[in-house]
């Protein structure tokens, strides 16, 4: 049953002229029928090479509407349009645009610096755009006289201002997932596996990266993990599908999901909306797509000079 699905969209991906885009939290089985697995700077410069008419983003919205940012002349089809982000809508750009302003009357000589994880409408009321891959590189070019307003992840901006010693303004947002690993669970894994070691995605509240020997995005844990030769058991606070694709590439080691509060599972349900039965039905239908919105003419300036120079 899966080997024919997978036969099927590898056909419609011959007749459709089409690359398919995979974000590290999709399920191991659209991630293993994708041409690139990456985080969300991977998959955005990915998107400015793929020399085929058609992009089939595997991730959530936002992420699919930067691939059509950076890709205007191509189609991009994303499998499930409610595919959305907690995080970013804790962002929604009329809120921000009313901040900024207000700002702006205080008198507060400001850049805003925005997360990817945002809408189009934020990136375009935005300075700069970051992922965790590239924030602490872009925010060292923001000059000092500068106050920064970092939007919208409210624990990521905690841990940048940490690492590159400078204070923000931290807009009050965090993502569903990240927000919920259970510090005391933790600690109780912590004493199960005595030697392993604890990774953490800077989206975790400061009590779980305080108590983690390795904080960084998706892409800086695989290149982590790479490092160790022996066999060893990691203890992993992001959402659960990296759990796969460190299986994959590093099947050497061990891999324990840190829990969540409310659930054990640290599914992304937005993620989890994408399947390959919407994956085989968008190549077939051409549906559903990102169109082109007047504000990605703006929002496409900022993620250049963010994301390409
Ligand atoms: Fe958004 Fe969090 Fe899901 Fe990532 S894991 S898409 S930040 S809700």
């Amino acid at each position: 049953m899966l080997l024919e699905i997978y036969d099927e969209i590898d056909e419609l991906k011959k007749r459709e002229d089409a690359t398919i885009l995979a974000h590290y939290y999709q399920d191991g089985e659209i991630q293993d029928i994708a041409d690139l697995t990456g985080d969300s700077l991977k998959l955005a410069r990915a998107a400015t090479q793929v020399d085929t008419k058609t992009i089939v983003f595997c991730g959530v919205h936002f992420m699919a509407e930067t691939a059509k940012i950076l890709n205007p002349e191509k189609r991009v089809l994303l499998p499930d349009m409610l595919a959305g982000c907690s995080l970013a809508d804790s962002c929604p750009a009329p809120k921000l645009a009313q901040y900024q302003a207000k700002l702006c009357e205080q008198g507060v000589d400001f850049e805003t610096v925005t997360y990817i994880n945002s809408t189009a409408a934020v990136k375009a009321l935005s300075d700069w755009i970051v992922t965790s891959g590239n924030a602490e590189e872009i925010i060292r070019r923001v000059p000092e006289d500068k106050e920064i307003l970092f939007v919208p992840d409210r624990h990521l901006g905690s841990y940048l201002q940490d690492v590159v010693g400078r204070k923000m303004i931290l807009w009050d947002g965090s993502c569903q997932v990240h927000e919920v690993f259970s510090v005391m669970d933790l600690f109780s894994m912590q004493r199960r596996y005595p030697a392993g070691i604890t990774i953490a995605h800077p989206e975790c509240p400061t009590n779980i990266r305080e108590k983690s020997q390795f904080v960084g995005g998706t892409e800086a844990m695989l290149n982590y993990v790479s490092s160790f030769e022996q066999a060893t058991d990691f203890l992993v606070a992001t959402e659960a599908n990296m759990l796969w694709q460190l299986q994959k590439k590093y099947p050497l080691h061990h891999y324990h999901p840190v829990p969540g509060v409310t659930c054990a599972c640290n599914k992304c349900p937005h993620m989890a909306r994408n399947t390959l039965d919407k994956l085989k039905h968008c190549l077939e239908t051409g549906s559903p797509e990102i169109t082109w919105q007047p504000h990605f003419e703006q929002a496409q300036k900022v993620l250049q000079k963010s994301l390409l120079n």
